[in-house]
């Protein structure tokens, strides 16, 4: 397992995962025991899980959650997006079209501009397992998440930028135009990629890690980011997480020894 490069210039971000709550966290370094205890606390009793749940610590724990928070070195003036030749775009080659599943619009004054892309996070969501296949039934469960990232965690938009589903189609979530909410404090330059199911409960169809792995490639061929910098969500050291579940994470070390992710 690759230890993941602690990258200082990262600021503290928004991290991933979330839940039906509204629970708001200081802005500190991984939590110590006590504050995992306290979440732990929080968290207890509350039902859906959204986005990367499961920590290391505690089953079916969501991750951490915390509000969407501007970096200081950007806490300025919004800068809304442009479709410029300098502005890096979503839209790839077969990948569902935002506007296929969303019913909102990332809210730019909460979100940070996108820097160069230097890294690629794959997630679990760790919901509920689900097993729908039909685009219509994937829409409505990445809607489903975007509600929830952003009517209960306040996040600026879903926190991911790409999802794939189980029949291997991938779909455009943020706009890779801004920085995404889904690894703590390691936000910056980082590409979150969902799987979507629960793979610690369920397994990955072929057609699911088929569509991932051509996405995977597809982006890192694009922002030139090399196969070292294809991280699970795990694998950061600032995550406590299962994110993305046992059966993803085997998956992924297998493309890794394979050299597909190379
Ligand atoms: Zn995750």
């Amino acid at each position: 397992m690759t230890q993941p490069p602690v990258d200082p210039a990262v600021a503290r971000n928004q991290p991933s995962a979330g839940t039906s709550t509204s629970i708001s966290e200081p802005q500190t370094d991984a939590p110590g025991p006590r504050g995992l205890a306290r979440r732990a606390m929080l968290l207890a009793g509350l039902g859906a899980l959204v986005g990367c749940a499961s920590q290391r610590s505690g089953r079916n724990l969501p991750g951490a959650i915390w509000p969407e928070t501007r970096t200081l070195a950007d806490a300025g003036t919004p800068v809304p997006a442009r479709s410029t030749a300098t502005t890096a775009s979503s839209s790839l080659p077969g990948v569902m079209p935002r506007g296929k599943w969303a019913r909102g619009n990332l809210n730019p004054a909460q979100a940070n501009k996108m820097t160069p892309c230097r890294y690629i996070t794959i997630h679990h969501d760790g919901m509920t397992p689900f097993y729908g296949t039909n685009s219509g039934q994937v829409a409505i469960q990445i809607e489903k998440i975007r509600a929830m990232h952003v009517g209960s965690n306040h996040w600026a938009d879903i926190g991911y930028h790409y999802v794939v589903d189980r029949s291997g189609r991938a779909w455009e979530a943020r706009s890779i135009s801004y920085q995404g909410a889904h690894v703590k404090d390691q936000n910056k330059g980082n590409i979150g990629v969902l799987c979507l199911g629960n793979f610690e409960r369920q397994r990955p169809t072929q057609q699911q890690l088929n569509g991932l792995r051509v996405l995977l490639l597809t982006l890192s061929t694009r922002h030139r980011i090399p196969g070292k910098n294809i991280l699970t969500h795990q694998e950061w050291s600032s995550a406590s997480t299962l994110c993305p579940g046992a059966n993803l994470q085997r998956e992924i070390v297998g493309m890794r020894r394979s050299g597909v992710l190379a």
